[in-house]
């Protein structure tokens, strides 16, 4: 799989191009903290940490009929929100969107995180100009990304051929799969490495061994 099979690259922001895990953890923590759970750790999260979310809120010991899912829901995001700007960065991820521009491809972020907070915080980070579409929800739930996807290749107006979708998790590699285009993941965010290879993906450490197989 080299660059020039791919004209166009989605990438999943949330543990593939930010490093918000660090962060996740913790809110979930102090959100277990308030409940006396068992708290997390990386390995902890690696183990538990999927989609659908609230799957994985009763994972973690939550109780449904005391806790709603959409107040638990409402809870981490307010957490994460006001925390949002410790995370910073992937160390490769603007190297890697730079080459990719440089080697010609064109590339968009396909993100369940709300599209208003999406924008705004990859203007922060002050790469917003290397993506032609930054496609997130408009409601801050986290659900399925392939609508979103369609709509987002519809856009584009190239066969799904064309595009390599570049994520985190096993729910990128599903997404991926719905939308008929080829997926590489990153064990370096929300799902470990033999997580994502038990699905069946095309697995990378990290990004800068995404970009040398790529050869950007
Ligand atoms: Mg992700």
């Amino acid at each position: 799989m080299s660059a020039p099979r791919h004209r166009h690259l989605i990438w999943d922001w949330n543990g593939t191009l930010l490093d918000d895990l660090t962060l996740c953890i913790d809110v979930m923590n102090a959100m277990l903290d308030r409940r006396q759970l068992p708290r997390l750790d990386l390995a902890r999260y690696h183990e538990l940490f999927d989609f659908p979310v609230r799957a994985y809120y009763e994972r973690l010991g939550f109780n449904p009929a005391r806790d709603n899912f959409e107040r638990l829901s409402i809870e981490f995001i307010t957490g994460y929100e006001a925390r949002r700007l410790e995370s910073t960065l992937h160390r490769d991820s603007r190297r890697v969107l730079a080459a990719a521009a440089a080697a010609g491809l064109q590339q968009s972020i396909l993100s369940a995180y709300r599209q208003e907070t999406l924008r705004e915080i990859v203007q922060h980070f002050g790469i917003a100009t290397y993506f032609d579409h930054i496609t997130g929800l408009d409601n801050i739930h986290a659900y399925s990304k392939v609508t979103l996807g369609q709509d987002l290749i519809r856009l584009l107006g190239i066969p799904p051929g064309d595009i390599l979708l570049v994520g985190d998790t096993r729910h990128d590699l599903e997404v991926a799969r719905e939308l008929g285009v080829d997926c590489a993941l990153i064990a370096a965010g929300h799902h470990p490495a033999d997580r994502l290879r038990a699905g069946g993906g095309h697995v990378f450490p990290d990004l800068a061994a995404f970009a040398a197989a790529h050869g950007l």
